[in-house]
């Protein structure tokens, strides 16, 4: 299931298995969380966080059992990015606001999926269908599936208004770098690491940097929250983000 990993599955079957609450039940019912981040305040994400600007656009067709999990990287997406989006999926109601916006002739979405399936292999498109979308002046729209493979799988079969859309794969050899979720495979990439990925390829380099190095100061800060770790010292990631805001100076000597 090599290219399976390649989708916007932040977990592989492995940590599905898992029965989902009993990760952060067990790690985090008793921590201390930041009402902005929703990260324990021992290492709060707030100072971190950059707006990016970007020409495609991310939309995330999130699962409901994903929604509450602050270890949930979607939600990074639109920290960085504000014009992003995102939806709740349900099976028998699918959300009008979606629906309208996949009519909207302004936009061009495409749906993140892997193509080891034959039924769908006429829908299935490379990124040079974002860069022709580009040229027409529409904006490209990347709808990223946001659970657990399983459920990935099961929102995209289930989702009748998914089914004309074309499904673009995502092609990379990065591995993935998130600490908070153990992953089957390294290749298997989380939802932010998904974006950032596909936002490199369609030109969007920048806003990609920048929603890189807020994934990284998110995982470090987290995994080191869990170790109850205070990160005395910002990293490369942290510092680059901070020069951004231009708080270098202020930050790094607290
Ligand atoms: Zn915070």
């Amino acid at each position: 299931m090599l290219d399976d990993s390649t989708t916007a599955s932040p977990q592989a079957e492995g940590a599905a298995a898992r029965p989902p609450r009993r990760e952060f039940k067990a790690r985090g019912s008793f921590v201390e969380r930041c009402e902005g981040c929703n990260l324990p305040t021992l290492n709060c994400l707030c100072p971190f966080r950059v707006e990016a600007q970007s020409h495609a656009q991310v939309w995330l067709l999130t699962h409901p059992l994903e929604h509450h999990k602050p270890t949930n990287t979607g939600r990074l997406i639109g920290d960085v990015l504000p014009a992003t989006r995102v939806f709740t999926w349900q099976r028998t109601a699918p959300d009008e606001a979606l629906l309208a916006l996949l009519d909207d002739p302004r936009y061009a979405p495409f749906v993140i999926f892997p193509d080891d399936q034959p039924d769908y292999a006429e829908r299935v498109v490379g990124m040079q269908a974002v860069t022709t979308v580009t040229q027409q002046a529409r904006i490209p729209v990347f709808i990223i599936i946001d659970g657990t493979w399983r459920q990935a799988r099961r929102i995209f079969r289930k989702s009748p208004y998914l089914d004309r859309l074309p499904v673009l794969p995502l092609r990379t050899q990065r591995q993935t770098r998130y600490r908070l979720r153990k992953p089957a495979s390294q290749a298997h990439l989380c939802t932010a690491e998904v974006a950032i990925e596909l936002l490199r390829q369609a030109g969007d380099g920048d806003a990609a940097a920048v929603l890189d190095d807020y994934f990284d100061a998110f995982n470090d800060s987290y995994a080191s929250s869990r170790t109850y770790h205070k990160i005395e010292q910002p990293t490369a990631a942290m510092r680059r983000l901070l020069a951004r805001q231009g708080r270098l100076s202020a930050s790094a000597t607290e």
